[in-house]
């Protein structure tokens, strides 16, 4: 039987078209554990070779590791630069948060000297729950506007984990100006609250970049990393899930990307990797979702041992009422 090529979708109005399955560069940052250069070059490579064209980066990974990584992996690629799409953020830094025009304008030459790029595809304000939501509609959006201008930008997004700063933005800038939205650890097994807000994205025509389908760890047989920010009722419902997903012959992070991936107003399934196994095993559980569907019966399964979690968060951000 042929292998179906991972699927394109369209990132709301931008005109681009996103692998369903997106490189989430932050472990090259080393977050998630030491990862040697050639790994992560190697990654890169082998993501771009299975049809991954969508690569998203921050200088807060790894306090600006994961972006020099994913630059030497781009480069190693030696394709036409339009070939593949890059995202990366501003705002959010080792040192703290800045959203002001000026720190976002120095941000961006920054990033491109570490990703050795003329221009990014797509660059967001990196969670910007920690900060003013007004500044970011009356100050950084317009500055990030000017970097459209000049061409070292082609679209602007925004991120965060708290639902309500993505409709708290979209109804106070003009239409048009938001491209793009990020949000994490909402479409996955334990938490599908994005669900809800599907519809009103899909009005204002932005893409939809989800990303954590792993839940930042929770929802592998390795577990969270040592900082992962849920509580322990959380890790230990998922572990349960894995344990018994490994018991049946069943991998949960396998089980996990088909959930997401099965939801096609979602441009894209950002899911973050540091090897060569993990973006075969991610690009292939895209692949057999294509061919054969997805597994209703241990998704169910799991389901139910998450049901006491379902739509658990944390708290992330300056705490608003
Ligand atoms: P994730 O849910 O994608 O999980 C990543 C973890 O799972 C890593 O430890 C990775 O090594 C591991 N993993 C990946 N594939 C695996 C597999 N097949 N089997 C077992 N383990 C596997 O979480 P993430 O990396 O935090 O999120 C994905 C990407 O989304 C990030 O890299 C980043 O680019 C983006 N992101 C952005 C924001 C934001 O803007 N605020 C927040 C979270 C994530």
């Amino acid at each position: 039987m042929a292998v179906p090529k991972l699927e394109m979708r369209p990132l709301g109005n931008t005109g681009l078209k996103l692998s369903s399955v997106g490189f989430g560069a932050s472990p090259l940052g080393s977050v998630f554990g030491s990862v040697s250069e050639s790994d992560a070059v190697a990654s890169v490579l082998e993501a771009f070779r299975l049809g991954i064209n969508f690569f998203d980066t921050s200088p807060y990974y790894g306090a600006t590791l994961s972006e020099k990584m994913l630059g030497k992996g781009l480069k190693a690629l030696g394709v036409p630069r339009s070939e593949y799409i890059v995202s990366t953020k501003c705002g959010r830094y080792r040192e703290g948060f800045d959203f002001s025009a000026e720190r976002v304008t120095k941000s961006i030459d920054e990033s491109l000297e570490r990703l050795q790029l003329d221009y990014v595809d797509i660059f967001q304000c990196h969670d910007i729950e920690f900060g003013s939501l007004d500044q970011v509609v009356n100050e950084t959006i317009p500055a990030l506007q000017k970097l459209k201008e000049a061409g070292k930008i082609r679209f602007i997004g925004i991120t965060g984990l708290p639902l309500e700063i993505f409709t708290y933005v979209l109804d106070r800038v003009p239409p048009g100006t938001v491209d793009v939205i990020l949000s994490y650890c909402h479409y996955s097994i334990n938490d599908s609250t994005l669900e809800d807000l599907l519809p009103y994205l899909k009005t204002k025509g932005v893409g939809i970049i989800s990303a954590s389908p792993l839940a930042m760890g929770l929802l592998t047989e390795f577990g969270p990393p040592e900082w992962h920010p849920a509580s322990p009722e959380l890790k230990s419902a998922c572990q349960a899930a894995a344990v018994y997903c490994k018991e049946k012959g069943k991998n949960i992070s396998k089980l996990a990307m088909q959930y997401s991936l099965s939801n096609k107003d979602i441009s894209t399934v950002l899911v973050g990797m540091n090897s060569v196994k993990q973006v075969e095993e991610n690009v292939v559980a895209a692949t057999e979702l294509a061919l054969f569907g997805k597994d209703h019966e241990t998704l169910a399964e799991v389901e139910a041992i998450l049901k006491p979690v379902k739509n658990q968060t944390w708290p992330s951000g300056i705490q608003r009422s």
